[in-house]
């Protein structure tokens, strides 16, 4: 259940979202109904994924640092601004290499007045090698970015030692997971129960798997900028 307030900015979202969509070419869910399912709906799918549940508001008056939760490649906005609506408590970082997309991002963040988001333009792989990014997150976001060995390699490095990774994935990708398996142990990062959900009509039933990192990341990786996704660890 979304409470009235919040739908009433992911609202606010989707159309400030659609305007810069017709602009630019974001995404290819261009009208209201393809948006709010195909983008919104299924980004705030995570929010039933354990990681994201224990981030929940707490009741403490003195909590912990905010957690620090980062999308990798977030393009759109997608997942970032619909969760970053929903979990005020929380710091989210974009971060995307093509500047136009980071443009119009943040004038979708003006427009909705969304405090708790920040954007970063550049490649992962660049900015994984930096202080201010590598493993600074407790949580790292991903959809439609690359194959499972690719993103591991590209999320692995900015990812706290016991923080998580989400990927949005659908749900036939045996070869995939078996092509996974030398980045993961590469990586430690350690598969948890997937979260699978139904966007209904003829969306049909997706998935979001879970990695849990277990050790710091060998300084070796991720290796140079477009390395992970011309060579990838197989
Ligand atoms: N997450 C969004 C966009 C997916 S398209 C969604 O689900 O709708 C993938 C995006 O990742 C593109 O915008 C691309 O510019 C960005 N991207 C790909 N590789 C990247 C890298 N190594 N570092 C930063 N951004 C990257």
């Amino acid at each position: 259940m979304i409470a009235e307030e919040t739908q009433s900015r992911l609202k606010q979202l989707q159309e400030a979202f659609l305007a810069e969509n017709a602009k630019l070419n974001l995404s290819a869910f261009r009208t209201s109904e393809a948006c709010w399912t195909g983008n919104i709906l299924d980004s705030l799918a995570a929010l039933e994924t354990e990681p994201l549940r224990a981030l929940s508001p707490s009741p403490n008056p003195n909590p912990n640092p905010s957690p620090r939760i980062l999308d990798l490649g977030t393009g759109g906005g997608f997942p970032l601004l619909p969760l970053a609506v929903c979990l005020p408590q929380c710091s989210f970082v974009g971060m995307d290499s093509v500047r136009k997309k980071v443009a119009a991002v943040q004038r979708i963040i003006d427009a909705v007045k969304i405090p708790n988001v920040s954007l970063v333009c550049g490649r992962s792989e660049t900015l994984a090698r930096e202080g201010a990014h590598r493993e600074q997150y407790d949580v790292i976001l991903v959809r439609a970015l690359a194959e499972l060995n690719v993103l591991l390699e590209l999320a692995a490095p900015l990812v706290k030692v016991g923080g998580h990774i989400l990927c949005w994935k659908s749900l036939k990708i045996e070869q995939e997971l078996k092509d996974s398996l030398l980045a993961r142990s590469e990586l430690s990062c350690q598969m948890e129960k997937p979260y699978e959900y139904d966007l209904g009509g003829t969306w049909g039933r997706r998935q979001i798997l879970l990695f849990r990192k277990r050790a710091k990341t060998n300084a070796k990786y991720p290796r140079e900028v477009g390395e992970p996704k011309k060579n990838p660890l197989l």
